[in-house]
C-alpha cells in the first residue's frame, strides 16, 4: 500500500488502492456472516516504516489513516454491543517530538498542506537530479524551500550509495532529509529505531473491563481470551 499522504494526493492511487479504513469496513462485513463471531486485526503498518525513515508527512497521515480505520471499527462494535475493540501498538519507534523554540506552531502546521512524503521525493532524485531541481521538488512535495547547500547535501548521499538496511532497502537519505527538514517542520527525531517507551492500549466493548492500568504486551493473548470466554 502507499503512504496515505502520496494516495491522497494521486488520483490514479486513490482509484487503484482501497483505504485502510475501507479494508477494514470490508473484512467486519465478510467477517461479520459468522454466526460464531470472528476476531480481525487491522494494523496500521506504514507508521512504523515512516518513524524509522523519520518521515514526518508519512508517519502523520497514516496515524490518520488509522484513526479513521478504528472509527470504522467502533461504530461496529457500538451498533452490534458484543465486540470487544482493542487499539493498541507492538512497540513505540523513533520517537518525533516538537522541537525548535518560537515558530515550532508554524512550522508544524506546515505539516497540513503537505502534499507527498519524504520517502516520495527522494525515490525519484538520482545521480543526474540538480541542487535547484531538489528544491523545487520538495517545494511541491511539502510548501517549503530548502537553501542550495541543504540540497546538495541530501544529492551528496546519491553519490555515495551502497549498502542497505532492513527498513531502508533504497538506501534512501531518510536521515539528512530530516534533519535538514526539522528546521521547517520543528519535528525532531530520537532515533531511526524501535524504542523501550511504554505505548498507549485502550479497550471498549464487553471484556474491557478487565484491563489494568498496566500490562506487559505478552499478557494481552490472554486478556484476550479471558474476554472471549475462552479456555487457556
Ligand atoms: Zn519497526
Amino acid at each position: 500500500m502507499p503512504y496515505a499522504l502520496d494516495r491522497a494526493n494521486d488520483k490514479d492511487l486513490l482509484g487503484q488502492t482501497p483505504s485502510l479504513a475501507e479494508m477494514t469496513g470490508k473484512a467486519i462485513e465478510l467477517l461479520n456472516k459468522n454466526p460464531q463471531g470472528f476476531a480481525l486485526q487491522v494494523e496500521g503498518g506504514k507508521v512504523d516504516w515512516a518513524a524509522h525513515a523519520n518521515d514526518a508527512g508519512a508517519l502523520i497521515y497514516d496515524q490518520i489513516a488509522f484513526d479513521e480505520a478504528i472509527r470504522t471499527a467502533v461504530d461496529f462494535a457500538e451498533k452490534d454491543g458484543e465486540t470487544l475493540v482493542v487499539i493498541t501498538t507492538d512497540h513505540g519507534n523513533a520517537n518525533p517530538g516538537l522541537f525548535y523554540g518560537s515558530k515550532a506552531d508554524d512550522h508544524f502546521d506546515r505539516i497540513q498542506t503537505f502534499r507527498h512524503t519524504n520517502e516520495w521525493i527522494l525515490r525519484e532524485v538520482n545521480n543526474s537530479t540538480t541542487a535547484p531541481a531538489l528544491i523545487d521538488k520538495i517545494e511541491f512535495a511539502q510548501g517549503y524551500a530548502i537553501t542550495s547547500e541543504e540540497s546538495k547535501q541530501v544529492l551528496a548521499h546519491y553519490r555515495s550509495l551502497g549498502g542497505e538496511s532492513l527498513y531502508n532497502p533504497r538506501n534512501l537519505p531518510y536521515k539528512e532529509l530530516a534533519q535538514i527538514q526539522a528546521r521547517y517542520t520543528a519535528v525532531g527525531w530520537g532515533s531511526m529505531d524501535h524504542s523501550a517507551d511504554y505505548v498507549e492500549l485502550a479497550m471498549l466493548g464487553p471484556g474491557s473491563e478487565l484491563l489494568p492500568c498496566f500490562v506487559k504486551n505478552f499478557q494481552l493473548h490472554n486478556l484476550m481470551l479471558d474476554a472471549a470466554g475462552l479456555s487457556r
